[in-house]
């Protein structure tokens, strides 16, 4: 047996030298060609959301009006408390990329410090928060999936430097009566460093109680009643500014 075993062996190692390394070439599909950004622009396929100039792809997420948080004249978008905006469109899986700055002038302490956040799908925020010497549940700190995961590292910059998120995010898969076959997933990187490694959803993002599971579930503080895709970029009463807001469908 032990010499069979040996023959055997021998052989599949020779077939293996002797295979032509064309077998094992695949040449369709030839991916697309994209032009990736330089100096901080987005890559040719991106859909951008906001470029500095206008909000002409956001609208107040609580009245459905015009967006009409501030523009300022380095082409940053400063908060306005009024709720929130949200995407026109609605997206399912993206790669997504952010920058956003803290106030420089720091007032309040804990989740009352620059405190914001990326909500996709109306249901699932990736915080934003000064998180820079400021102490708060870590499952609540910058670039936590919110009262989900905590990040892997704390890559915070001090409040008033722009800082950025690249995140993943791939949907929850539901059947046909709405109870969910596969969880979504975040993986994000906080200035260039990873904090999120592919963490599996576990449901709506709720300030109080646990997570909700389900096709129609939306977050319990978000406006509206209905599960809709939109992305939505929390006002929580702090003056944070956002710059270079693009994504890709995934
Ligand atoms: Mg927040």
């Amino acid at each position: 047996m032990k010499y069979l075993f040996l023959i055997l062996s021998t052989s599949l190692v020779f077939a293996q030298k002797t295979m032509d390394p064309k077998l094992t070439e695949v040449w369709e599909p030839t991916p697309e060609l994209v032009t990736p950004g330089d100096n901080q622009q987005p890559p040719s396929d991106a859909v951008v959301l906001f470029d500095g100039k206008n909000l002409s792809k956001w609208i107040n997420a609580y009245t459905g009006k015009p967006a009409d948080w501030t523009i300022n004249s380095d082409g940053s978008l400063t908060v306005k408390p009024d709720g929130g905006i949200q995407t026109k469109d609605e997206f399912g899986s993206v790669q997504f990329h952010i920058e956003w700055r803290t106030p420089k002038e720091i007032k309040g302490e804990g989740q009352g410090r620059g405190n914001s956040g990326i909500t996709f799908q109306r249901r699932f925020e990736i915080q934003i928060l000064d998180s820079y010497k400021n102490p708060t549940y870590p499952n609540g700190q910058a670039a936590s999936l919110y009262k989900q995961y905590i990040p892997l590292v704390n890559a915070s910059r001090p409040p008033g430097v722009w800082q950025e998120y690249d995140i993943v995010f791939i949907e929850p898969e539901y059947d046909q009566d709405g109870k969910q076959i596969k969880a979504g997933t975040f993986t994000v990187f906080h200035n260039g460093v990873l904090v999120l490694n592919n963490v599996e959803i576990l449901g709506t993002t709720e300030f109080r109680g646990n997570p909700k599971v389900g096709r129609d579930e939306i977050s319990s503080y978000m406006p509206g009643k209905s599960l809709k895709k939109n992305i939505y970029i929390q006002d929580h009463g702090n003056p944070v500014s956002f710059r270079n807001i693009w994504l890709r469908r995934l």
